[in-house]
Parts: C-alpha cells; sequence; structure tokens
C-alpha cells in the first residue's frame, strides 16, 4: 500500500468509526485475580492498517493523531462498558496528541462520565517517542492527565532514551517494564539483574511494576520467582474481544511457579497457622464477637462457598473502620463481606518461603507486617505471619552460610548432597555436571595461592551467571571443583557456552608470551624446569531422566558424575564427556 492509499485508508476508518478494541487482561499473581485490562486497538482486518502500529504512525504524518486518539479511546470506553468489565482499564496515549491543534481537552473525561467508568479506575500509560521533545511532553502530559484523577503508568521502560530520568521525575503510579528484558530473562543473568533493580527502585518511588510480553512458562516462573506480582503477555493471555474475567482460567496452575531452589519442598508448611476463617456472609456483629472473645486473634481470612478466599479483616482496621460516625450503626448487621479488605497477600502452600518473601516485601511499606493468607490448591489452608517468615528465612541463611565455601562463598558438601538427592525424585530431566579445572595443581604452585584463587572465583562467576538461579544449582565441592545442575533442554549449550567463557576469561591469567605458546615454564616438585599446558575446563556430565526412571541413589550419581568427570579430563585440552544413565540400563 503506498502512502496515498494508506492515507485514504486512514480517512475512511475515521469517517466510519472502523476501529475496534481488544483487551489483555493484567494479572496480580499474589492475589491470582485480575487487575485490569489494557485496551488496544485494531483497525480493519485484512489491512495493513490493522495494527496499531501502522495505524498510528499514518494519523502521526497526516497530522490526524488527537483525532484518531479520540476514536480509540471512544471505543475502547464503550466496548469495555458493554462487557461489563471490572477492574482497572489502561489506555495507551501518544502524548504527542495533546499538542496537536485540535486536541479538545476535557473530551476524555466526559467520554468516561458517558460510559460509566470512574477516573480512577483508568490508568494512562504513555509512552517516549522521540528523544528530543519527550521530556517536556511526558511531563505536560502526565500533569494533564493526573489533574484529572487517572492513575499513570511509564509504558515500554527501558526502550525509551530517558526512562530513569522521567522515572525519577514523574513519579508514575505503575511502571511497564519493556518486552525486552522479559524476553529470554531466564537465559539472560543481566537481564535479571536489570529487573532486580527495577522492583527495587519501585518500592523506593512506590510505583507498582507490570512485567509485559511474556510468552514462555520459563519466563513467568522466573519473574515470579524475583517477586513481579503484576504480569501480562501471550503465555498468561493474548489480547481479545471478549477477554477472560476469571484468573484462575489463565494463570498457570499455582505450583508450577515453585521455586526449585529452596531446601525445603512444600516450604510454607512450617508457617501454617491453620486458623479457623470465616464464611462472606458472616455478620460483622459475629466477627466483632469472634475478636472479642479471643484477644490474640487479630485476622481472619473471608470466604466464598467453595472456600476460596475473598477478602481479610483485620482486627486494626475493622475497628478503625467501625470507629467513624454511624458505622457501628449502619455495619453491624450487614455480612463482613461490605467492610473486609481485598488487598491482602495470598500464598500457595508449595511456594518458597523466598517467593513468599519477595511477594511480602513488594507490597506497600505499612502493609508488609499484615498476616497473610495460605492455600492448598486454591483452597483456604490458614494464615502466615511475616514474623515467622522472617524467622525461617534468617535460620535458613544462617544454614547456608555454615555450609558455604568460604573463598566463591557458593553452597558446599551438606547442601550439593540434598540438592542432589532431590533431583533424583523430580519429574524432570536434568545434567549433573562435575566441573574441573585440568592443570590447576602447577598454575597454583607456580603463580601462587593467592592468583589462583582469583581462577577459582573468575570460574565460579563465569559458572553461575548462565545458571537459571530459580530452577538450577551449583555448588561448590571445594578446590578446583565444582557441580552443576542444569535443566537438560537447553543444559548442553550451556556447558558449551560457559566452556567459551571461561576460554576467554581465564586469558588474563598468562602472559602475552605463555599465550602464544600455548603452555607456561615453571618447575616440577622436584625443581627440574618443565612445561605445563594452559588452563582448561573438563566437564563430566550425568544426564539424569524424569522420576529418576534408572533408580539411581545418590552414592550411584557421584560415581557416575566422577566417572565422567574422568573421561572427559582423559582428553586433552577443553572437554566434556557425557553419560546418558538410560544407556546405562539399556
Ligand atoms: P504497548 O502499549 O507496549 O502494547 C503492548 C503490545 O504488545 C501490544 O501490541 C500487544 O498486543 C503486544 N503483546 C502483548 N503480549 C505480548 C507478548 O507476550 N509477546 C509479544 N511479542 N507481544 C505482546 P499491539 O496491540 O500491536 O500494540 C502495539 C503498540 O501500539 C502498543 O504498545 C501501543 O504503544 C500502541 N497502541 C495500541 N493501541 C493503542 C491506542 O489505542 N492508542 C495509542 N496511543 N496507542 C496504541
Ligand atoms: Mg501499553
Ligand atoms: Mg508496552
Amino acid at each position: 500500500m503506498t502512502v496515498t492509499e494508506q492515507l485514504s485508508a486512514l480517512d475512511n476508518i475515521l469517517a466510519h468509526g472502523d476501529l475496534h478494541s481488544v483487551f489483555q487482561p493484567i494479572v496480580s499473581l499474589s492475589q491470582r485475580s485480575i487487575l485490569g485490562y489494557e485496551a488496544l486497538t485494531r483497525g480493519p482486518s485484512n489491512s495493513p492498517l490493522h495494527s496499531p502500529i501502522n495505524l498510528f504512525a499514518i494519523a502521526r504524518l497526516a497530522g490526524r493523531l488527537s483525532e484518531l486518539e479520540l476514536a480509540c479511546r471512544k471505543s475502547a470506553c464503550k466496548r469495555f462498558n458493554q462487557l461489563g468489565l471490572s477492574g482497572k482499564l489502561f489506555l495507551n496515549i501518544s502524548p504527542d496528541s495533546l499538542m496537536e491543534p485540535d486536541h479538545k481537552p476535557g473530551c476524555t473525561l466526559k467520554m468516561l462520565q458517558t460510559h460509566g467508568i470512574a477516573p480512577s479506575n483508568v490508568v494512562i500509560e504513555l509512552t517516549e517517542h522521540s528523544p528530543t521533545h519527550d521530556f517536556q511532553l511526558l511531563d505536560t502530559a502526565l500533569h494533564h492527565y493526573r489533574a484529572m484523577g487517572f492513575n499513570i503508568a511509564l509504558d515500554d521502560l527501558g526502550a525509551g532514551y530517558s526512562s530513569l530520568r522521567l522515572w525519577s521525575e514523574l513519579r508514575p503510579d505503575f511502571v511497564k517494564i519493556d518486552r525486552h528484558f522479559i524476553d529470554g530473562i531466564h537465559l539472560d543473568p543481566v537481564k535479571r539483574e536489570f529487573v532486580g533493580s527495577i522492583l527495587k527502585m519501585a518500592s523506593a518511588s512506590r510505583a507498582e511494576v507490570i512485567a509485559e510480553g511474556i510468552e514462555l512458562g520459563e519466563e513467568f516462573d522466573v519473574l515470579a520467582n524475583m517477586g513481579v506480582d503484576l504480569l501480562q503477555g501471550y503465555y498468561i493471555c493474548r489480547p481479545q474481544d471478549p477477554p477472560p474475567r476469571d484468573a484462575g482460567t489463565i494463570l498457570p496452575r499455582e505450583d508450577s511457579a515453585a521455586d526449585h531452589t529452596s531446601e525445603a519442598s512444600g516450604g510454607l508448611q512450617e508457617l501454617l497457622h491453620p486458623q479457623k476463617a470465616i464464611r462472606q456472609h458472616t455478620t460483622t456483629c459475629q466477627v466483632l464477637d469472634a475478636f472479642r472473645a479471643d484477644s490474640t486473634l487479630n485476622t481472619l481470612a473471608v470466604l466464598d462457598d467453595q472456600d476460596q478466599p475473598i477478602g481479610i479483616v483485620h482486627r486494626h482496621s475493622l475497628s478503625e473502620a467501625l470507629l467513624k460516625p454511624f458505622a457501628a450503626e449502619i455495619f453491624t448487621r450487614k455480612p463482613i463481606s461490605r467492610l473486609m479488605s481485598e488487598d491482602y497477600l495470598r500464598v500457595e502452600m508449595s511456594q518458597s518461603l523466598q517467593q513468599v518473601s519477595r511477594l511480602l516485601t513488594s507490597r506497600a511499606r505499612q502493609r508488609i507486617e499484615e498476616d497473610f493468607i495460605i492455600t492448598q490448591n486454591g483452597r483456604y489452608a490458614g494464615l502466615g505471619r511475616a514474623m515467622d517468615l522472617l524467622k525461617l528465612i534468617t535460620d535458613e541463611k544462617i544454614q547456608q552460610a555454615r555450609y558455604a565455601n568460604p573463598l566463591t562463598q557458593l553452597p558446599g558438601n551438606v547442601p550439593i548432597q540434598k540438592r542432589l538427592s532431590k533431583a533424583l525424585s523430580e519429574p524432570r530431566e536434568a545434567l549433573i555436571c562435575y566441573v574441573d579445572i585440568d592443570h590447576f595443581k602447577p598454575f597454583n604452585d607456580h603463580f601462587g595461592y593467592a592468583r589462583g584463587d582469583e581462577v577459582l572465583l573468575c570460574l565460579a562467576r563465569c559458572l553461575s551467571s548462565f545458571i537459571n538461579h530459580s530452577e538450577e544449582f551449583i555448588g561448590h565441592i571445594g578446590g578446583d571443583d565444582f557441580i552443576l545442575l542444569l535443566d537438560a533442554s537447553n543444559g548442553p549449550h550451556k556447558l558449551e557456552q560457559m566452556l567459551e567463557d571461561f576460554r576467554a576469561k581465564c586469558r588474563r591469567f598468562f602472559r602475552a608470551e605463555d599465550l602464544q605458546a600455548g603452555f607456561f615454564s615453571g618447575e616440577d616438585r622436584e625443581g627440574k624446569p618443565q612445561q605445563f599446558p594452559l588452563l582448561t575446563l573438563s566437564i563430566g556430565v550425568v544426564r539424569v531422566h524424569a522420576n529418576n526412571g534408572c533408580r539411581l541413589d545418590s552414592d550411584d550419581l557421584a560415581n557416575l558424575a566422577s566417572q565422567a568427570k574422568h573421561q572427559a579430563k582423559a582428553e586433552p585440552g577443553y572437554s566434556l564427556h557425557i553419560i546418558d544413565t538410560l544407556a546405562l540400563s539399556a
């Protein structure tokens, strides 16, 4: 389609309102609910202007951005209302449309009023488009919309030119991490660092973080483990009309995001207080009686008829609510669902302490100390307390420190044994890898222990950077021996990358002439001059099948791993030897 044809197609679209909106849910993991929907515009099907990117580009060119914006917003609000969707409506708005001469201020508010949508339920998503004028423009747009009572999200964080400046100065209510950082996050430690930093900044600036563009279960699991609570992407649900209304139907089963690094499986059992809960129809008066009868009772979960949590009542907030003028008269005979809070943390029994801790700390500061709800297979099981969680995590950290290798701080032999035994009973294929440095002894003798330690630290960092810490594992047996537990699907590729990375990094430990020669000269134990090969790696790998199909015990595993390592060491230079346990039993 030529530009002229596109301009005429745009004309047609605007003249006939030939636009429609699809909605993509944004879900809250901690509450297993849909926070709201992002409205995304579609032009006529079978047209190049079906995609909003093309549509907006041509409207920008034609100077008709405001007109298109308004038409899109109208379509989104109308349909949102027709479908009776609940939760927040996220609307994309190009800040440059505010600058067009025919922009009509106040139109959005009027339109929302027509469709019965409260401004406080609307989140305006703003994106940077060009480096030069955008800061001022976004600043103007933000104040314009905030003054009308809308919430603001900074869209595509990290893709723009001055995202951090925008964030720190505009103080949006939500930040949406650009898809670039989410794509392949399970394979990229640097992306995880970025998202980790974004979470810290968000907690300091009281913004809520949304990760968008999640396409894979692995990406979802890593984000969940990192404590990102608000998620959006094809993996959860594609944009559609009508969109689903129940998070339960689109979220993966609750145990799929379990943090496999946790030592304790079913990690929350120790936190569980099997406290009785109340039904949504219970009257406020009965709830007050329950609190009066037991002075140690602080929190009650509110359940629906299927035993699913729908709210929470805290002693302090209930008393506060009832102290308001006439509140006691109005509410005591009413069901507690009128006064309960829907803002609570809910976790599933199979989640790990680390996951719960991250979810808890990502909540607003004043809510961190509140009890949280623990469910088993989605049904209420009891309550958990932040103090107990803190204590358990501290105990776990002390245990970890006790068994960590003093040089690399990686888990030592006791946690390694535990993790390997656990791997033997897991329902997935894994690679157990024994990593060893070749010729490390003569290197240590010749260059000294301090240099040797530097090599070990370099190797530890290099191996760690390829590990997906939410599912895989690295331990340091001692000396130059390391153990890795890798996911079988991309494990061999990762091992090749580790070898390459270490090969590049360990060049710095040698002089140029050693590198050139391919060896270094030293003395053997009797003091005779000798040439030693440069450092290389040997990795022995054992492939373990799902549910330990070969019925190995941990001693068998250790023997096989050491056998594989010896075979790898028998080959000169960088080498990898894999033993497949299935081939053994064949
Ligand atoms: P955006 O606001 O960043 O919207 C997210 C885009 O990512 C949408 O593309 C959505 O369909 C897509 N997406 C969602 N989940 C995934 C995923 O898992 N993987 C991948 N690869 N993509 C995913 P869409 O609908 O083509 O919209 C593109 C952009 O066009 C939007 O980016 C937004 O900036 C703009 N846009 C869409 N509708 C409107 C509108 O009504 N007004 C304005 N001003 N801009 C709009
Ligand atoms: Mg958006
Ligand atoms: Mg975006």
